[in-house]
């Protein structure tokens, strides 16, 4: 029986071995490890795939996010207390950057189709204390829309995007800057190149982008023991910066995010076109938007016995994500939120196989073994 892996990181990454040794052999020689060259190329490269002016090579995506909301804060943007709208689906990281910051996040329930935050119900949740909102392009899907703008425009929010898992993704309508791609569409994102997703380093790494140049210069202190310049200390900072190894690994990936974009594409397509189980609800497509699939996510009620059947048959599957942030016990806050869509979701998601080297072959295959299942 042919298995079909859900991620193996060493097949993903293996038709680019050799240019990852070479690549890292030569930071290894270069003696520069830290805030060198190979950061700076690569915080050139995604500022030009984003269409933003400004991007600070960081950490990780959380520490992304944290390093966002706490230079608000000493731009006096944000303050303690204040609220942040974050969608209720989604990876339990978007919330802790929040409460990390002595903020509270006020959580949004979604839209089924694009299954992230749904724009109409942010109106309900405004008080005076809400004064951001964090979209997040969750599974590689855009998360924009003119009610979201106009909500940010009209209530004076700040509007800072979680683009962890949308890298290389079009809104099918302009953003705050009149440009088109997840992560310069509102004030700044977030982006994590955590290994799995789609523009994954070889360790954690991940970026803060914006147009905003004080942001980008107050996120560059922070991320660097809050120094303005060597040995002068502006901020009480810290250390969040990106390892020169990891900027060149990921120089070479990006090189490979187009053709891997595509090829995604190509297998989301695949299974939407032939997977006719009425069992099985496939997520949506958006003519006018290019999603980048970080996950494929479909929905099913009987989720353990449609995996049980899946995994028998070869095929391996994920969750994302079982537990949602408000069911969480580090947010005991959260219990008593209705989320009816958000929780409906959480029982009902399953990720199938869609990173390197699965096919549009095997997703045809996937389909038919799909379409075979019974309760
Ligand atoms: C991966 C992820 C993060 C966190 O990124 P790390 O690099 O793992 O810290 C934040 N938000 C979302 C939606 C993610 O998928």
């Amino acid at each position: 029986m042919k298995h079909y892996p859900f991620l193996n990181l060493a097949l993903t990454n293996e038709p680019m071995m050799e240019e990852l040794k070479e690549a890292a052999c030569s930071v290894i020689e270069s003696g520069r490890y830290i805030n060198g060259e190979q950061c700076r190329l690569f915080e050139q490269e995604i500022a030009q795939l984003c269409q933003v002016k400004h991007c600070v090579a960081v950490s990780n995506g959380l520490d992304a996010l944290r390093l966002i909301i706490r230079a608000y804060k000493e731009l006096g943007v944000l303050h303690n207390d204040e609220k942040i709208i974050v969608p209720a689906n989604t990876y339990v990281a978007s919330v802790l950057a929040v409460s990390d910051n002595g903020l509270n996040a006020t959580l949004c329930d979604i839209r089924n189709d694009t299954m992230n935050l749904d724009s109409h119900g942010i109106e309900s949740l405004l008080s005076p204390s809400v004064k951001a909102i964090m979209p997040v392009h969750l599974y590689g899907t855009p998360c924009w829309d003119e009610p979201l703008m106009s909500m940010a425009r009209h209530y004076n929010l700040t509007i800072i995007e979680d683009n962890a898992q949308a890298i290389g993704a079009k809104s099918h309508i302009p953003g705050l800057n009149g440009t088109y791609m997840t992560g310069g569409l509102g004030h700044a994102a977030a982006v994590s190149f955590y290994p799995t997703k789609n523009l994954g380093a070889l360790g954690d790494a991940g970026a803060v982008l914006t147009n905003d140049e004080k942001l980008a210069s107050t996120v560059r202190a922070i991320a660097n023991y809050g120094s303005d310049y060597r040995y002068h200390n502006i901020y009480l900072g810290l250390n969040c910066r990106m390892d020169e190894i990891q900027a060149a690994m990921l120089r070479v990936s990006l090189r490979h995010l187009p053709a891997e974009i595509e090829r995604r594409n190509a297998v989301a397509s695949a299974y939407c076109e032939h997977i006719s189980n009425p069992l099985v609800t496939t997520p949506h497509i958006f003519e006018e938007t290019t999603q980048v699939w970080h996950q494929f996510v479909v929905r099913v009620k009987t989720r353990d016995h449609f995996r049980d059947y899946l995994k028998q048959n070869g095929v391996d599957t994920d969750i994302h994500y079982a537990t949602p942030p408000h069911l969480q016990p580090c947010y005991r806050q959260f219990k008593s939120y209705k989320l009816p869509k958000t929780t409906a979701l959480a029982n009902e998601v399953v990720s199938l196989p869609i990173a390197h080297p699965i096919t549009v072959q095997d997703a045809i295959e996937i389909a038919q073994i799909i379409n075979d299942y019974q309760v």
